[in-house]
């Protein structure tokens, strides 16, 4: 009889240890006490299988108790934004570690925050988008050779008469909508001065330095009197303030369909100043040639109703992943989709 009660604490001790709880009672303790019932004196043998069921009646009550706890906590929908210390259900799920940000997240917050100070408004961009918005605005007319160029992804359309649309080959997908919705400032006299950062896509053949998805960030900057000298500053001042350090620029002349003239901007390397021949990141050559740039076509201004003979403007694209690569001299742009733990817990 002590025997019985005995078992009976230490099988209760044991359910929360089960993850089904009902397995507690096929337990092989029950077993060995019913396989005694034979060997005992025949006047004890009732009192005895009295007490061993009075044992699973117990044991039965509080399985069933803690079956209906799991069934109601199952029903309660899991939060999984919510703080890991709140959700009761979680820590059973995942071991106790938090995520972070993304690093290009973080980054694309720090450039948001540094072209905030210089007065421009940062807006979002697409994963889908028409040809009107990704080429015709741009001044890249149908069958215009430059479209080529942009590998874009499309979608496949089930009628014929209908037009595919684009994954943003650019960020500069957002220009003139960014134009229309900002023309009021120029009547008040005030400069539309918008940032994208935001995700783009092209269909490349993937290796260190090329990604199907990526970042850029569009700028676009317009106002009356607007020149090319006041680019050349903007980008130089928001490049020497996400690296923190004095950078030399230089540009060279380059064609983009939406931009007259046009430019391809190069900066001196932020990682070996020009000092080392072996530079990674440079390559030794102490430059990088790294966005593209100019003053916005007048009919790109045109097709969004703002008179290119009063106003003129400023276009900027940049990758991202590269800007980033190069702070932290990170030599494969496709770790930052790769979900690989151990790079993103760097940062
Ligand atoms: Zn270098």
């Amino acid at each position: 009889m002590e025997e019985i009660a005995q078992l009976e604490s230490t099988l209760l001790a044991r359910i929360d240890e089960l993850e089904t709880p009902r397995d507690i009672l096929k337990a092989p303790e029950i077993k060995q006490l019913y396989a005694k019932i034979p060997t005992l004196d025949p006047a004890q043998r009732g009192v005895f299988g009295q007490k061993i069921n009075g044992l699973k009646q117990a044991l039965e009550r509080v399985v069933a108790e803690k079956e209906s706890q799991i069934e109601e906590s199952a029903s309660v929908p899991l939060d999984v934004t919510a703080p890991l210390h709140i959700n009761s259900k979680l820590p059973k799920l995942l071991s106790a570690e938090q995520g972070t940000v993304h690093p290009l997240r973080q980054e694309i917050a720090k450039l948001i925050e540094i072209f905030g100070r210089m007065g421009f408004v940062a807006e979002e961009s697409r994963e889908l988008d028409d040809q009107y918005h990704m080429f015709e605005s741009l001044n890249f007319p149908a069958g215009h050779p430059a479209r080529d160029e942009y590998d874009t992804f499309m979608t496949v359309q089930k009628d014929t008469n209908e037009e595919a649309f684009v994954a943003p080959a650019h960020t500069s997908t957002m220009q003139n909508r960014i134009l229309k919705k900002y023309k009021e400032n120029l009547d008040k006299d005030e400069p539309i001065a918008a940032v994208v950062p935001d995700r783009t896509f092209r269909n490349e053949d993937l290796d260190a330095r090329h990604e199907h998805t990526f970042y850029q960030i569009e700028g676009v900057y317009v106002a009356k009197n607007v020149h090319a000298g006041m680019l050349i500053a903007t980008l130089q001042k928001f490049l020497e303030e996400y690296y923190g350090k004095k950078l030399e620029v230089r540009v060279n002349p380059f064609y983009f369909p939406f931009t007259e003239p046009s430019f391809e901007f190069a900066l001196s390397c932020p990682f070996c100043e020009g000092t080392n021949p072996s530079c990674k990141v440079c390559g030794g050559e102490g430059w990088i040639e790294l966005l593209g740039c100019g003053m916005i076509h007048p009919r790109v201004l045109q097709m969004a109703g703002i008179d290119p003979s009063v106003y003129t403007g400023f276009a900027f694209g940049c990758g991202i992943d590269r800007l980033v690569m190069m702070k932290y001299a990170i030599e494969d742009v496709r770790h930052f989709e790769s979900a690989k733990l151990d790079f993103l817990k760097q940062f």
